[in-house]
């Protein structure tokens, strides 16, 4: 090769190289920007921690290249809005749960919680090992979104109880704060679940216009100050691992490069599990001075025959929503052999492990 034609070459090599180099550094540097709306108002404890937690953590493994704003309810002033927001591309990313949607779209209940239904472990290994996200995305899919897990707040308690439940009898016309496909069951066994906004719950028990409150747990019941006016605290059966949700536009998700793609998920997951270890560090901080300072606060289970009331009508809710909707059915059958399985290891481990060492 002469020297002419190899410096020729070589000059088309290196521009070819510093234009490759120019792009490569043009797509390294774009800053992409996402909207979250969040269900919550600004500075919600956990829950909205969680958001932050999640956009800090996209902004440094992306090194600043992905950069999520967040707006709380009092910003959007839609906090059940959400949903059709990022549907409508109007927000890219919502932060939510997907229960507060069953009543737009049926089958978005069961990617909260179910009643009867799995722990916070075996939960996680449905959405992320079993079919969990694969359904959720089929549900969602519909509506232009994609839903991750979003933080799990692990077994909510029963609520707070002016009197204390020894039969059925006693559910009868018992007036509870409950909402959602708990609320339905409560109903179905004669008790009148009430609708009250947050703000006036506390005056509502201790006025006994309701005679029991469901909220969540010690880690965000303590800053309600239920357990000052109501003796009893009953473990729970309904929410035994409320997963909240990301939902993602997914036209703004499929626009996103390859490697920020990767980085949300990440930030997603990341942030949904550290939500689920601060919900537990929070709850036993907080039950520890709950106990310390008042004493005399009891903690009940409902008793057996009320349990198994609760488990039957609940059952009954289920079969209703399967004979009616093929994907509810089969959404119910995945989660139900999912559970059978990891159940079955959830008995001989965890719980034989704290049965067999209790005092
Ligand atoms: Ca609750």
């Amino acid at each position: 090769m002469s020297t002419k034609k190899y410096n020729k070459l070589f000059t088309g090599v290196s521009l070819c190289c510093a234009m490759f180099a120019t792009s490569f550094a043009q797509a390294e540097d774009k800053v992409y920007r996402l909207k979250l709306a969040e269900t919550w108002g600004p500075n919600t404890p956990i829950l909205g921690e969680t958001t932050k937690n999640m956009a800090a953590l996209a902004d440094s493994m992306s090194n600043g290249r992905l950069k999520i704003t967040i707006d709380s309810a009092n910003k959007h002033k839609a906090p059940f809005g959400v949903f059709d927001m990022v549907r409508a591309g109007q927000y890219d990313i919502g932060h939510s749960a997907s229960y507060y949607w069953k009543g737009k779209v049926p089958n978005t209940l069961y990617f909260t919680t179910m009643p009867f239904g799995m722990t916070a472990p075996e939960q996680y290994g449905w959405f992320y090992h079993g079919e969990g996200q694969d359904l959720m995305n089929e549900v969602y899919g519909k509506f232009g979104m994609y839903s991750f897990p979003g933080g799990n707040t692990g077994v909510q308690m029963g609520g707070w109880f002016q009197k204390e439940i020894n039969s059925l009898d006693d559910v009868k016309g018992l007036k509870i704060r409950i909402p959602g496909f708990a609320g339905e069951v409560w109903a179905k066994l004669g008790a009148k679940p009430v609708n009250i906004a947050p703000g006036d719950l506390y005056t509502a028990l201790e006025r006994r216009t309701v005679d029991a409150v469901e909220w969540v747990g010690p880690s965000l019941d303590i800053r309600m100050g239920f357990h000052k006016i109501a003796p009893i605290y009953y473990t729970g059966w309904h929410e035994p691992a409320s997963e909240l949700q990301f939902m993602v536009n997914k036209k703004k998700f499929e626009k996103l490069p390859a490697d920020l793609q990767q980085i949300l998920k990440t930030a997603m997951r990341t942030s949904a599990y550290d939500m689920y270890i601060q919900t537990h560090h929070e709850s036993g901080v907080s039950w520890d001075s709950m106990k310390k300072e008042f004493p005399n606060i009891q903690v009940k289970s409902f008793p057996t025959d009320v349990i198994d009331a609760m488990r039957k009508v609940n059952g009954e809710l289920l079969a209703e929503r399967a004979a009616k909707d093929p994907l509810a059915k089969r959404i119910q059958e995945s989660q139900a052999e999912y559970m059978r399985k990891a159940r079955a290891w959830t008995e001989i481990s965890d719980k034989a492990y704290l049965n067999s060492i209790s005092k």
